[in-house]
């Protein structure tokens, strides 16, 4: 029997062949021992995440195909890759948390979130790789945007700097796909996030692709924290680079 036959009738015609040799022609049908029989194809579960990304219109992200290959992570924070390391594995994608994080500083800070990063990889048994800081290029890509407000333009060009490593570390590891925890806090927004994501992997488009992947929706945020506290995780005061500690001391002092 040839392809486009289903599973059920490729079983009814074997079962009729074997009943015709037993029951009618009183014969042995012979050895079907190497007889290969056909399977029910497995069903996978559709997961789809529908974004809306001003100035491109709606975008669909196929969350099944995330499942034929680790997705790399990259990790802001320890707090911010709890939820998301939960969030991916429930969609059935195993993945790699990438802690790259040129902008922290000083460098006790960042020895303080890298450790919580790590601790929270190693209690879910999830694999983590650290990308040694460069705060000299990340004081670069910045320049001149010193004195921007928090989600301004030194916002951008942080995110893409950092994406921009992730994405090459992705494509020199044969990540097919990385997406980011920066999208979990509220005071990041999504949109901005995707826009240095989607520049990060254009240089890279052969070999590796960034994921939209939203992951304050849904309490992502609450969820972190409440994460972060069952994990006795560091939670940072400010955001990261030297300009937002200067400007979350100046408004406690007020
Ligand atoms: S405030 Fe945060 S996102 Fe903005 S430049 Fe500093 S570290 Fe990067």
């Amino acid at each position: 029997m040839k392809e486009r036959v289903s599973v059920a009738t490729q079983s009814q015609a074997l079962n009729a062949v074997v009943f015709f040799f037993r029951e009618v022609l009183r014969r042995d049908p012979g050895d079907f021992s190497d007889f290969i029989r056909a399977r029910r194809g497995r069903k996978v579960p559709s997961y789809y995440q529908l974004t809306a990304i001003p100035g491109c219109g709606l975008i669909f992200t196929d969350l099944n195909a995330m499942k034929t290959n680790p997705i790399l992570l990259h990790a802001c924070c320890g707090p911010c890759s709890t939820h998301c390391t939960k969030e991916l594995r429930r969609v059935g994608c195993e993945p790699v948390v990438f802690f790259s994080n040129s902008n922290i500083m000083p460098s006790e800070e960042y020895a303080l979130r890298l450790e919580s990063a790590k601790k929270f990889a190693a209690d879910v048994g999830a694999e983590f790789v650290e990308d040694p800081p460069d705060n000299a290029a990340w004081l670069e890509a910045v320049k001149g945007f010193e004195n921007e407000p928090e989600d301004g333009k030194r916002c951008e060009a942080c995110f893409r700097f950092n994406l921009g490593r992730v994405a090459k570390y992705a494509a020199a590891n044969g990540f097919e796909r990385f997406t980011t925890s920066l999208t979990v806090s509220p005071r990041k927004r999504s949109a901005m996030v995707f826009e240095a994501g989607d520049a990060a992997a254009k240089r890279f488009a052969e070999t590796t692709e960034f994921v939209h992947y939203d992951f304050k929706k849904n309490n992502g945020f609450l969820d972190s924290v409440r994460l972060s506290e069952k994990h006795g995780l560091y939670r940072q005061n400010y955001c990261g680079c030297v300009f937002s500690k200067r400007n979350r001391t100046k408004n406690t002092e007020r």
